[in-house]
């Protein structure tokens, strides 16, 4: 399988699906993350805390948007190798994207055309009303890039059409553990990453330019990727709603439900303490 992730920053990648890319990186999957933005201005936590001593930094508190940006992608080019990522692709668009252009819809159409990938992870685009988020319009735009490449026509434009076969929503909050509560609205599929969630904490600690290294690695997966655990009866999941509808040709049953005790999982599932396998370095 080929798996392409569409996200707005460069962290965005490992914090939603980065056990789910290790893991299928172990599985022999080919992984390409597209980053829209460079994330020169979000988090830019090294520097705003520079300012803050009484003494600052020359080196650090003078660094221009080049040098934050390249900064920023030396700690998201370790975190990929961590996780498996064979492919990254830095679009290093400003931070500042309110509105969906048709120039980075076309970047990002030739990226799928590209790539050609089976399958593509991005952010649930929460609502259309939140523009100021980066996290909606880089979904959005991926959402019409997907439909763009699909009408790739070789007489007009040298290539055929791109066909990807899923499209993995991440993000949505919501807890709900079944189809009827909060009118059905839920993630519909989770990922086990506990086999891997040393990669992910690993990972993570990458990106300490933006504070996410350390308690905020611990305190993410223990909180969102535990309770998505929860739900999912395991220690760590990351958790997924369904872009298109799935055709079977029987009704499926996982392992996992067949594994599953509802006696004891919620005892067993809790016994993993994430801060002393990892202490904080
Ligand atoms: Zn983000």
């Amino acid at each position: 399988m080929k798996i392409m992730t569409i996200y707005a920053h460069p962290a965005d990648t490992i914090t939603n699906c980065g056990g789910t890319l290790a893991r299928h990186a172990a599985n022999g999957d080919e992984v390409v993350a597209l980053i829209l933005t460079h994330g020169g201005r979000i988090h830019a936590n090294r520097y705003a805390e520079e300012w803050r001593k009484d003494d600052p930094e020359e080196a650090i508190a003078a660094a221009g948007l080049d040098q934050i940006v390249a900064h920023k992608k030396g700690e998201l080019e370790r975190a990929a190798e961590i996780v498996g990522i064979g492919e990254l692709v830095t679009l290093d668009l400003d931070d500042a994207m309110a509105v969906l252009r048709e120039e980075v819809v076309d970047q990002v159409a030739e990226q799928l055309a590209l790539h050609r990938p089976d399958v593509v992870i991005c952010d649930y685009p929460q609502n259309p009303a939140m523009t100021a988020n980066t996290h909606t319009v880089a979904t959005m735009t991926a959402i019409a890039a997907l439909g763009r490449a699909s009408t790739h026509l070789k007489n007009l434009d040298g290539r055929a059409e791109t066909n990807v076969r899923q499209v993995f929503l991440t993000s949505v909050p919501v807890a709900a553990t079944d189809g009827l509560s909060l009118y059905g609205t839920r993630n519909d599929l989770f990922v086990d990453i506990t086999p891997v969630v040393d990669r992910k904490v690993a990972a993570m600690d990458c990106f300490e330019s933006q504070g996410y290294a350390g308690l905020f690695a611990r305190k993410l997966i223990e909180s969102s990727n535990g309770e998505f655990g929860r739900a999912a009866g395991v220690n760590f999941a990351e958790a997924y709603s369904r872009l298109y509808n799935e055709t079977r040709d029987l009704l499926p049953l996982t392992e996992a439900a067949l594994r599953a005790d509802p006696l004891t999982r919620h005892v067993e599932y809790s016994r993993f303490d994430l801060r002393a396998r990892f202490p904080v370095p």
